[in-house]
C-alpha cells in the first residue's frame, strides 16, 4: 500500500536536507508534485496534506486535475511540451508553463492568454537529439523576439537531463544551466527576471538543488509503494 503522507514527508525532508547541504534556504525551493501517475482523488489528497504546487505534462490530464481541484489553494504548473493548437484550451488555467520551446508557441500564448503566464524557457544543454528546447546558442535570438510579448514573463530556464546521465554529467548540465540563467539575468530585459530554475526530478533533485534549482518537479517519489 502506498502511504502518501509518509512519501510526502520523505520528499520534503530530502529537499530540506539538499537545501541545507547546499547552504540554501528551503523556502527558496518550490516542490512541484507531478501527478501524472495518479488520478484526481490522489492529487487532492496530496493538496490536503499541504502540497501547494501541482504539475502535469499533458493537456488532458492537467484539465482533469484542474476541474477536480477547483477552489483549492493550488498553483498550477504545465511542465510538458505544448502543441500550438492546444494553447487556447489550457493557457488560462496555467500559472507556470515550464516548457516554452519556440517563438511561435510564445506568439500563440501571447494571443490567447488573459493573464501574465510565468514561463520557463526550456533549454537543451546536453544537446540530446530527442529533447525539446532551445540550444543555448539560440537563446539570445529568441529573447529579442520574445521581448515584444507582454503576456509572458520569462521567469527562468528549465532543463531535463538525459535519462542515462551519471552524477557528474547531471552536475555539469545543471551547473551550465544556472550559469546561462545568471548571464541572462544580468541583461535585465523587461518581463524577463530570470530568477528561477526548473530542474530536478525524483532521481536527481539533490544535484539540481546544489546547482541553484528553485522549482523541482517530483513525481515518482510521491507515489512509491
Ligand atoms: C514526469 C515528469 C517529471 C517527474 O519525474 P519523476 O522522475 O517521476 O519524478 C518531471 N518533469 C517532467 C517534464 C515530467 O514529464
Amino acid at each position: 500500500m502506498m502511504d502518501l503522507r509518509k512519501n510526502k514527508d520523505f520528499v520534503y525532508e530530502q529537499v530540506a536536507q539538499a537545501a541545507s547541504q547546499a547552504g540554501r534556504q528551503v523556502s527558496d525551493i518550490s516542490i512541484v508534485a507531478v501527478t501524472k501517475y495518479v488520478d484526481s482523488h490522489i492529487a487532492e489528497q496530496l493538496v490536503d496534506l499541504g502540497v501547494k504546487h501541482i504539475g502535469e505534462n499533458r493537456v488532458d490530464k492537467f484539465l482533469d486535475k484542474y476541474q477536480a481541484l477547483k477552489g483549492k489553494d493550488v498553483t498550477w504548473h504545465l511542465i510538458g511540451s505544448l502543441q500550438r493548437r492546444k494553447v487556447k484550451d489550457i493557457i488560462n488555467y496555467v500559472d507556470y508553463f515550464h516548457a516554452l520551446d519556440s517563438v511561435k508557441l510564445a506568439a500563440e500564448i501571447q494571443k490567447r492568454a488573459d493573464h501574465t503566464i510565468k514561463c520557463f524557457l526550456q533549454v537543451n544543454v546536453s544537446g540530446e537529439e530527442s529533447k525539446h528546447g532551445f540550444a543555448p546558442e539560440q537563446v539570445n535570438e529568441a529573447l529579442e523576439e520574445l521581448a515584444s510579448f507582454d503576456k509572458l514573463e520569462i521567469v527562468g530556464l528549465m532543463t531535463m537531463a538525459p535519462i542515462d546521465a551519471d552524477e557528474q554529467e547531471l552536475d555539469e548540465i545543471f551547473r551550465q544551466t544556472n550559469a546561462l540563467r545568471q548571464e541572462l539575468k544580468e541583461r535585465k530585459i523587461k518581463n524577463m527576471p530570470f530568477d528561477d530554475l526548473s530542474m530536478g526530478m525524483s532521481r536527481d533533485f539533490p544535484i539540481a538543488i546544489s546547482n541553484g534549482s528553485t522549482f523541482v518537479r517530483i513525481g515518482t517519489s510521491f507515489f512509491k509503494e
